[in-house]
């Protein structure tokens, strides 16, 4: 048996680099930055699962403040079958009570419709929790650094954790990465121009040795979980 039994699993990339994957047979959740990513009808076929979300990066731009209008071309975006993400808040960069309108806003719409949710959190885990409310749609912390405490309110809420090379450079993620339960786990390129082939396979193995499972058992897993996720 051998690893390409199952296809590699990407729970986060960005549509120009999944655009230049050339291996069709990859599971790839495509995440939106802004509205151009998400303007078109999604491509469901070939395993490319697509997100619509505005990120909390672009939030800088004055366009935004229209929120009434952007609001509506998400809301549109998810009747035609996107799931959702990338949206969250982020300490590190401006506007955060304008992140909070816009996540809040991605929340509910992926509550109503019951869709999948991706979302960012770059030392905000506090604010993130309280516009997590019941009921919970499938979500997942993306590019996941953190002790397991740090994760275990988001586990609680029915989270999936989703590991980076960002993940894997932190030491205060390793225990994280070892001990996440084998249905809550996934890995991610966050590739935005790159061929992700070779960050999924590194991180697949980093992974699985810290996990003390075969890649195979864990690419397995990941792909299960997947598809718990598109499965609503
Ligand atoms: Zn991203």
């Amino acid at each position: 048996m051998s690893l390409n039994e199952f296809p590699l699993c990407d729970a986060h990339i960005h549509p120009k680099a999944a655009q230049i994957c050339s291996h069709t047979e990859f599971l790839l959740f495509v995440n939106s930055i802004c509205e151009q990513d998400f303007a078109r009808f999604p491509s469901f076929s070939a395993g490319r699962y697509q997100f619509a979300g505005i990120h909390p990066w672009q939030l800088r731009k004055p366009k935004y403040k229209n929120t009434a209008y952007y609001f509506d071309l998400l809301e549109r975006a998810v009747r035609r079958g996107f799931f959702l993400g990338e949206t969250g808040l982020d300490r590190l960069h401006p506007n955060f009570d304008l992140q909070t309108e816009y996540f809040r806003h991605h929340f509910q719409l992926a509550q109503t419709y019951r869709r999948p949710l991706t979302f960012h959190s770059v030392h905000s885990d506090d604010a993130v929790l309280e516009i997590l409310e019941p009921p919970y749609p499938k979500m997942i912390y993306h590019s996941f650094v953190g002790s397991p405490k740090a994760a275990e309110p988001f586990l609680k809420r029915g989270c999936f954790l989703s590991f980076s090379l960002r993940s894997l450079k932190s030491p205060a993620t390793e225990e994280t990465i070892r001990t996440c339960p084998a249905d809550r786990f996934l890995i991610e390129s966050d590739s935005t121009e790159d061929d992700p082939a070779p960050l999924l396979t590194e991180l697949l193995q980093k992974a699985a040795e810290q996990r003390q499972i075969s890649e195979k058992k864990l690419q397995k897993q990941i792909l299960t979980n997947m598809n718990v996720l598109i499965q609503g």
